[in-house]
């Protein structure tokens, strides 16, 4: 792959004696190398300086796995179609919206054929479209059961958005329709496969400051008017608790691999307020888990941002602000040095979360792998969410069934490239 400069400054000068020995001495040419299937460079710096993380070698597109997207809001336009020109192992090949003006237009800017644009009532004929392996649900929470029951029924597999649904029970009716149509449904818990919260997670697991005995999760935005879907309980299912509370409750499970035993819960919203007329403004709630550990988790619609993570441990403590952020997040690690106190901070390469946990998804569509965060994973999160509730409005702790072992509801590991 290397070539010398002097082939072209050779031809320019006739190739006479002395121009072949002058360019002789120039440098080869950096133009990389292809192996296996990739291109690679060799570093530029030295081991001691930052690397520049290499190409990132797709796919070929038209090996990739196909998606369509389902429902053109905010998540869907802001985060994850850009996230798609990330992805390595999946494309995206198909919209589904009810809004056609809007619909047309995005089609155009990501060059999603005209044909391959659906409306709802339309959706069902995704089925005859082959380039469409998978669906990626972003659509209001009370509408993915409908929709991930006719993607599978249509033979697509299934990336749906979290909360999955409004209750336990028609969680549990998408994973029973996906299994029956042999599906795979993966719940979109993005945080499972973001760069720091994993490098938390194998902090904990691997435990390097010792056994982690007290977790501490924020999740706190203030919600602004009250038009909103959010607002609205048979849309959403709830407040806060399903929409950003989720994120503490899943983090406190994920990271310990454990099921609560019990849950204590305290719930508020403001008198008076229209927009809370249906669902809450803030929740307060803590899980305790059978090995002992117990999380502290609090969730709001009502206060300045704040997305913050915390794992004590008798020997340190593990701080993660912007866990739950789509980006900012600073990662430290407080623990006693010889004589000192001592706050590391890890900066980790920067991974779109969004096209890892798309590529997630490809990947365990082209090896025939159960994904990472399955249906399993949300249904999970819903029955406890329901006991918090149940704990909320009766003030009493509520227990839950104990569960034995680790990750049971989790499948294999993302690959952390
Ligand atoms: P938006 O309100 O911004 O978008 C929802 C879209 O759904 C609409 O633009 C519309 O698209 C479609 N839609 C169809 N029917 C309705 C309806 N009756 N009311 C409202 N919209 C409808 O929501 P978000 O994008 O913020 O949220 C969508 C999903 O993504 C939710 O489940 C949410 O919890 C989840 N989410 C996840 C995040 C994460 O970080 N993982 C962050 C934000 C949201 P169209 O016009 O194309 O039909």
């Amino acid at each position: 792959m290397r070539r010398r400069i002097v082939q072209m400054g050779a031809a320019g000068i006739g190739g006479t004696l002395l121009a072949r020995s002058a360019a002789a001495a120039l440098p080869e040419i950096d133009a990389g190398k292809l192996q296996g299937g990739r291109v690679e460079f060799p570093a530029e710096v030295t081991s001691s300086e930052r690397p520049s993380g290499g190409p990132p070698n797709p796919m070929p597109v038209n090996e990739r796995v196909g998606f369509a997207v389902v429902g053109l809001g905010r998540l869907a336009l802001e985060e994850v179609l850009p996230a798609f020109g990330e992805t390595k192992k999946a494309r995206l090949v198909a919209l589904v919206s009810g809004t056609p003006d809007k619909a047309a237009r995005v089609a155009a800017e990501y060059g999603v054929r005209p044909e391959a644009v659906y409306d709802y009532a339309g959706f069902d004929r995704i089925r005859d479209n082959p380039e469409i392996k998978a669906v990626y649900i972003i659509l209001p929470n009370s509408m993915h059961k409908e929709y991930t029951v006719r993607a599978a029924q249509a033979g697509k597999d299934v990336l749906c958005e979290k909360p999955m649904a409004v209750s336990s029970a028609e969680g549990q009716a998408m994973v029973d329709a996906c299994r029956a149509a042999q599906r795979k449904l993966m719940i979109a818990y993005r945080c499972q496969y973001e760069p720091y919260n994993r490098e938390v997670l194998r902090m904990v697991r691997e435990q390097v400051l010792g056994p982690v005995r007290f977790i501490d999760a924020v999740n706190l935005q203030n919600q602004g008017d009250g038009a909103q879907w959010r607002f609205n309980r048979s849309l959403a299912g709830g407040g806060s608790l399903p929409d950003v509370g989720l994120y503490c409750l899943n983090a406190a499970r994920f990271l310990t691999g454990e099921e609560p035993i019990e849950v204590i819960a305290r719930s508020f919203s403001p008198p008076g307020d229209p927009r809370y007329a249906e669902v809450e403004e803030t929740v307060n709630f803590m899980l305790r888990f059978p090995s002992g550990v117990v999380a502290n988790c609090a969730t709001s619609y009502g206060m300045h941002e704040s997305r913050l993570l915390r794992v004590h441990t008798p020997r340190g403590a593990i701080s993660l602000d912007g866990a739950f952020a789509y980006d900012d997040k600073q990662l430290r690690i407080a623990h006693r040095d010889g004589r000192a106190e001592s706050v590391d901070e890890r900066r980790l390469p920067k991974q779109n979360q969004f096209a890892l946990e798309i590529d997630h998804m490809a990947e365990c569509v082209l090896s025939n792998r159960q994904p990472h965060t399955p249906g399993e994973e949300g249904v999970q999160d819903h029955r406890i969410m329901e006991a918090i509730y149940q704990s909320a409005a009766s003030g009493q702790p509520v227990a839950l069934p104990r569960v034995d072992g680790l990750d049971r509801t989790r499948g294999p590991a993302p690959s952390s490239s």
